[in-house]
């Protein structure tokens, strides 16, 4: 279920309860079953969906409402909260600061949009006055390089790389070395990623990660990879310190799902969505915004 459709039958539940004349224990259930449905057709991990029925059950006790308390009003607040919680992981990503030298390291699978996010970020940066640095340590896959090469050059951003040197290891710390030296103050790294969640890549990012001391490691998900996201994000959160998670292909047919799934397992916040092919395609993410959305 697209996004917009998930908007649509949650608040679909919610009016539905509202034309009720008197919100009753069937009422509820019928409307939190409604938007249990509409959660798990969007992809959100059943354990999720399961836990914040629960909890919602727990906060709206129907008997304790006293007469005349806006029980609808409730209810829909208790959704929105909810929501929120499983977006908000309680403690915010590190925040790389202007004039001091970061590193960030992407993590994810081929094809989820890796390279593409990391020219999106270093540009989002420029344009607010860093002065960011990409380096290409994907020896795996042919043409990465050339692939953020091209991508680095419309952008004006210095970047490192090389198409002899198979030791993605060695081209990380050269890169590194080389953009502190420059005085760049966010120094991204693109790593390798393969089709499936092998141990080899597992084993090559820990190294790259423990020769380059990154500050902050980004993982970057495809919004349509549906249940499977929960796995997916924890596998890479158990090989490295994943901080933060950037959600792509938020554009079309994306599903809202994956990105509550994502949050839960590597317990850190969404930083940023990607909405479409391009450079500025390109969104801060805010939880509250994103949840309003997402109820329609
Ligand atoms: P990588 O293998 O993870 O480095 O993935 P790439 O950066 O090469 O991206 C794979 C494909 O996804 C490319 O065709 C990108 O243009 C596309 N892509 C990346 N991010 C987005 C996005 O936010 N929206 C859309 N529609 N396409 C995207």
């Amino acid at each position: 279920m697209v996004l917009a459709q998930l908007g649509g039958s949650i608040s679909r539940a919610l009016q539905q309860m509202s034309n009720a004349t008197i919100i009753d224990e069937k009422v509820l259930n019928d409307c939190l079953n409604e938007i249990t449905r509409a959660l798990l057709q969007s992809d959100v991990q059943f354990k999720l969906v399961r836990d914040m029925q629960t909890n919602i059950k727990k906060i709206v006790n129907l008997d304790d409402l006293a007469a005349g308390h806006n029980k609808r009003r409730i209810i829909q607040q208790a959704v929105f909260n909810e929501l929120c919680k499983i977006l908000d992981p309680g403690k915010p990503a590190f925040a790389p600061k202007k004039g001091k030298a970061s590193v960030v390291m992407f993590v994810g699978l081929q094809g989820s949009g890796k390279t593409t996010t990391c020219t999106k970020y270093a540009f989002y940066h420029q344009k607010k006055g860093w002065k960011p640095a990409l380096v290409c340590a994907d020896t795996f896959r042919a043409g990465a390089f050339d692939q953020l090469k091209q991508n680095a050059t419309k952008a004006k951003i210095p970047f490192y790389g090389s198409y002899m040197e198979s030791d993605p290891v060695k081209i990380a710390v050269e890169g590194v070395e080389r953009f502190k030296k420059e005085n760049c103050d966010l120094i991204i790294v693109d790593t390798s990623g393969r089709h499936k969640q092998e141990e080899s890549l597992f084993e090559e990012m820990r190294q790259v990660s423990e020769a380059t001391k990154p500050d902050l490691v980004i993982f970057v998900m495809d919004s349509s990879i549906g249940q499977a996201a929960f796995d997916q994000a924890q596998a890479f959160k158990q090989s490295v310190a994943v901080g933060a998670v950037i959600i792509t292909k938020m554009d079309g047919h994306a599903k809202g799902g994956g990105a509550l799934s994502a949050v839960a397992a590597t317990k850190s916040p969404v930083i940023f969505i990607g909405t479409g092919e391009h450079m500025d395609e390109f969104e801060v993410f805010d939880v509250k915004p994103f949840v309003s959305r997402l109820l329609g």
